[in-house]
């Protein structure tokens, strides 16, 4: 890889305001004090991978947790760090949730160049919201919206989860109405996934969530009605207006590279994966290098392949064949026949791509295609 081709820059933020109920990502709730000391930590290692590799970043994203809890000021730090590797147009994304992030002055932020926001939206029920565990009403997210908005952000994400408890058709459709009357670009739409461990699935709520047959009716339900009002299908779980697409994330399914910085962060660089465990001591208190964790498994044509699948566009085979002359288009494509009949995938040319009904049977689909 070129030294100069652009990479993208993930930094992960592991604060919230309090754990929700079904989360099992690498967040907990933190006082104010740590937030300075781990802006510091991320500044530093901004620097560390900055001058390791000496690549430019084309998108930044803040994920977590809550990025927007740590405030204008320290993302500001932050950003002034960054900055001296960023492209010109580099896209920059902070996650956030409602409920913490209504009194930010979004306007810093666009200064300080974040051109992108994403919330946690989830629902706008407010039963469903109360039974996953949000801190956030609907009317809080509205007014958040409407507050970036009014700052001069026009790529704004909204997330929204299917499966959750009480959540009917109904209330799944005025979720979706919701979200498009405050005129976002951008919605992910994931199915709740009740992980063992969190509280959720020690609840009885766990029952009140869709079963397999539920979930897919939902899915389904939600596909149609975002195309509908002119959200495009990009990816499994990804809705996009005006062609408003994450340009970070698509570099995940791409295979591109990317430098991922704080506790539970991934990296793909120069042919190799690594990861920081999930321990902020770790990450604060150990040199980065010594730190970091090596990748099992990944890479390859298999991820290659089915990174590929997971995007509308879908996998070109003759261009994985290109790529991994071991692999045979040619098979994979009279392997792919079958499933188009039954409305499961379309093959044009070269180019394989999963219908909604095949991305609901992806995994399944996806074994049975390349091998
Ligand atoms: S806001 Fe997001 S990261 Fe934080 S606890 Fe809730 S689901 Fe997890």
């Amino acid at each position: 890889m070129n030294k100069k081709t652009p990479a993208g820059l993930y930094i992960h933020v592991p604060f919230c305001m309090q754990k929700c109920r079904y989360c099992d990502f690498y967040s907990f709730p933190k006082g104010e004090e740590y937030f300075e000391i781990y802006k510091n930590r991320v500044i530093e290692a901004i620097g560390f991978y900055g001058k390791k590799y000496a690549r430019p970043y084309n998108s930044l994203y803040f994920g977590g947790g809550t990025p927007l809890l740590l405030g204008e000021k320290r993302l500001c730090d932050i950003m002034e760090a960054a900055k001296p590797y960023l492209t010109e147009n580099a896209e920059v994304t902070a996650e956030g949730n409602p409920g913490v992030s209504e009194r930010l002055d979004f306007s810093v932020l666009k200064n300080a160049g974040i051109n992108r926001l994403s919330f946690g939206l989830q629902s706008s029920n407010e039963k469903e919201l109360s039974a996953l565990g949000r801190i956030h009403s609907a009317n809080e997210a509205a007014e958040t919206v409407k507050a970036a908005q009014k700052a001069g952000f026009d790529n704004i994400s909204l997330d929204l989860m299917l499966g959750i408890p009480y959540q009917t058709e109904k209330s799944l459709l005025e979720s979706i109405e919701f979200c498009n009357s405050l005129g976002v670009q951008h919605i992910s739409s994931y199915m709740l996934k009740i992980e063992e461990g969190t509280p959720l699935s020690k609840s009885k709520l766990r029952f009140l969530c869709a079963d397999e047959e539920k979930s897919a009716d939902l899915y389904l339900f939600a596909c149609e009605e975002l195309e509908k009002r002119g959200f495009e299908q990009y990816e499994i779980s990804n809705f996009a207006k005006d062609k408003k697409r994450s340009f970070h994330n698509t570099r995940y399914w791409l295979d591109d590279e990317y430098i991922g910085i704080g506790p539970s962060a991934h990296s793909f660089m120069e042919g190799r994966r690594f990861f920081f465990d999930r321990s902020i001591k770790n990450f604060l208190e150990i040199p980065f290098e010594e730190n970091e964790r090596e990748e099992s498994s990944g890479g390859g044509w298999e991820e290659f392949a089915m990174l590929r699948l997971r995007l509308s566009e879908g996998l070109d085979v003759f261009e994985l064949e290109k790529l991994y002359p071991e692999v045979s288009g040619a098979e994979i494509l009279e392997n792919a026949k079958p499933f188009a009949s039954p409305g499961l995938l379309k093959i044009s040319g070269s180019r394989i791509s999963f219908t909604p009904k095949g991305f609901l049977l992806s995994n399944a689909l996806t074994a049975e295609i390349l091998y």
